[in-house]
């Protein structure tokens, strides 16, 4: 027999993908897997224990849900906050999958009634904080039939991050109590310390270690470098507009900042909302809600702002300030484009976070390593490569590829000799005793009549409006990169004056050239207007062409109208949008425009519950649309 040259298949491994594929769509309304989930899958439903580092919004959650409603039995899946178990479960229940939560923020009545359904297998998946886990093990744990232990963000568990909770360690009991319970950990933290913590405190059995990518190439990279306030809240109005009623996050590096970018929103008619650490619990929690409920489009935040929520349609992320290090940049603009369609991110990188930034870490109590992480920011942040590969390199995943959705791809930076403007602000420095900083040295090039100018008569300098002709967005441009390349330093214990190093006197005094990076003076964000080019590849090219020829492209007025009814159906229901149906899910219904109960069952997004559930409403409205 030939067999030698086929691959014998394997009847069983059919089956159970057919099996998986089918679940996955009837439960979730989903066609295929994102990267990673069914080998992940396929090992639990094996009944043995893992390690799951994946991305934020790169669906952990799937992982073990999907697993329970396979599974005998229930799922107990640990979660650090209430919000995060109460999305999930909304979300669960809103495909008629039967999940509940035990934790301090229902009566004790309501807890009594959610252990009754748990006993008597009416629940499939049950959420708990770490707490009530501890608390319930020697009883409510034993009796029941457990299916999986599922331990959602696990790097709770390490002292190493920022999100340490002490009862994270005692986890490790429940491997001890019950040995024949498979347990699964979870987790969007990926360094190499985290991972030792949660492999040793979680008493998980040699367990498979699954990581995947942490690429999102959904989400566009850009920063622009430089600009005053006005400017940056110029930009920063334009860049909200080209995402007209669509949710995003501007992250600020302080309280003060977060109340004044919202005021600055505000006054151009921009609905957001401040969110940080300084406000009441209340009045936190109820600007939580109105951004889950797509009732205020914006948030300004301190970092405080955006861990509690599983928000799919964050659209795009601003930081107003560079955070402080890589990890929360990539955690915090995360919170974008869950639902895997394009999202914009957009850093604006200035001196004065820099000096901000710093004097945080010379502050902390971990001096050299704050120090280190605001250094690799900034390296990030001054990029003249792929940004993406920046990022992915400092997570330990070399990528040698541009990835065509950041700045620096699109538009490769420009350097010309700048020698005599860096010579002329060189100059200007040494001729102020070193005794000024970014500003005041931007005023003098221009020949602007600042009150300090006026005060310390720099007016008087030979050099007082030596580089006039080039505007003051560009100065601190150049300035910036003359930081960035060691010409000047900043004398943080000497009020923050800038002063020439060795480097700098030999550009100086003619020794040496310099190359700047040409500065564009222009008030566009970079990416502006460009759709993000994937990385095509032969399957999703052969999409592509069936998309074309089945069903005809989107309509965006279609859109609209499901977007309102989403709104309508979620309001009734007490549910966020996202859970209603993901933003996704209600493009490809106005790409699709179905006009049956049926065909609408088969929309990408829609599992079998929803159809039931929202079928008439939606088809209704796609038919009427069509009738006008
Ligand atoms: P994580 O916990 O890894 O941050 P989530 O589990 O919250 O991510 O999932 C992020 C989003 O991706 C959710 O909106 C979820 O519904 C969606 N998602 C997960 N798996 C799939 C899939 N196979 N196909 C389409 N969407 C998916
Ligand atoms: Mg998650």
């Amino acid at each position: 027999m030939a067999c030698g040259r086929f691959k014998m298949v394997n009847f069983a491994e059919i089956m159970d993908r057919k099996l998986l594929l089918d679940a996955l769509k009837r439960y979730f309304g989903f066609d295929s897997f994102r990267r990673g989930q069914e080998g992940i899958i396929s090992h639990v439903l094996s009944g043995q224990d893992c390690l799951v580092l994946m991305p934020t919004g790169g669906g952990k959650s799937l992982c073990y849900q999907l697993p329970a409603i396979l599974m005998d039995g229930l799922t107990v899946v640990v979660s650090p906050l209430i919000s995060l178990m109460k999305d999930q479960v909304d979300a669960l229940r809103a495909s008629g999958i039967p999940a509940a939560s035990l934790n301090s923020s229902l009566s004790d009545n309501e807890q009594l009634s959610v252990v009754r359904d748990c006993v008597s297998g009416r629940v499939k998946l049950l959420y708990m904080s770490p707490e009530s886990v501890l608390a319930r093990m020697a009883y409510l744990l034993h009796d029941v039939k457990l299916s999986l232990f599922a331990i959602d963000e696990a790097h709770c568990v390490s002292q190493w991050g920022h999100d340490f909770r002490p009862e994270y360690t005692q986890l490790s009991r429940l491997r001890e109590e019950f040995p024949e319970v498979p347990m699964m950990a979870l987790t969007a933290t990926a360094d190499k310390v985290t991972r030792i913590d949660m492999l040793q405190h979680l008493g998980l059995r040699s367990p498979k270690v699954f990581i995947s990518s942490f690429d999102r190439p959904n989400l566009s990279l850009a920063v622009v470098q430089g600009l005053p306030k006005k400017a940056k809240d110029k930009m920063m109005l334009a860049f909200i507009k080209e995402h007209q009623g669509q949710s995003g996050i501007v992250y600020c590096l302080s309280r003060k900042t977060a109340e004044s970018v919202t005021h600055t929103l505000a006054a151009y008619g921009i609905a957001a909302l401040a969110y940080h650490a300084g406000l009441a619990p209340e009045v936190r929690n109820s600007v939580q809600e109105a951004f889950v409920h797509d009732r205020v489009q914006v948030v300004c935040a301190t970092i405080a702002f955006g861990m509690g929520i599983d928000k799919s349609n964050i659209r795009w992320v601003l930081h107003y300030n560079m955070p402080k290090s890589i990890e929360n940049f990539y955690q915090e603009i995360g919170r974008a484009g869950r639902d895997g369609l394009p999202a914009n991110t957009l850093m604006f990188y200035s001196y004065a976070d820099v000096v901000q930034l710093s004097s945080f870490a010379q502050q902390s109590g971990q001096r050299d390593i704050n120090k280190e992480k605001l250094k690799r920011m900034q390296e990030y942040a001054e990029a003249t490569v792929c940004r993406r590969r920046i990022l992915l390199n400092y997570f330990g995943e070399s990528s040698d590829r541009s990835c065509h959705n950041c700045d620096v791809c699109h538009h490769p930076p420009r350097v010309f000799d700048g020698t005599i403007e860096v010579q002329k602000a060189l100059s200007a420095l040494m001729r102020a005793r070193e005794t000024v900083g970014f500003r005041t040295l931007a005023d003098i090039l221009r020949g602007t009549y600042s009150a300090e100018v006026k005060l310390r008569h720099y007016d008087q300098l030979k050099t007082f409006g030596a580089g006039r002709a080039i505007p003051p967005r560009v100065w601190n441009a150049y300035l910036l990169q003359m930081l960035q390349m060691g010409l000047v330093e900043i004398a943080y214990n000497e009020e923050n004056h800038l002063k020439i190093t060795h480097q700098g006197r030999e550009v100086l005094f003619g020794a040496r050239t310099v190359l700047l990076t040409v500065v564009d003076d222009e008030q566009e964000w970079p990416m502006a207007n460009s759709q993000p080019k994937q990385r095509r590849s032969r399957s999703r090219e052969l999409f592509a062409i069936l998309d074309e020829t089945n069903e005809g492209a989107e309509d965006k007025e279609l859109f609209e109208e499901l977007r309102m009814l989403r709104h309508k159906v979620a309001d009734r229901q007490g549910f966020p949008p996202y859970i209603v149906f993901s933003d996704k899910a209600l493009h490809e219904m106005a790409r699709i425009k179905p006009l049956s109960v049926e065909a609408f069952g088969n929309v990408p997004g829609v599992g079998e519950f929803k159809k039931q559930q929202y079928g008439m409403e939606f088809v209704a409205t796609i038919r009427r649309f069509y009738k006008k």
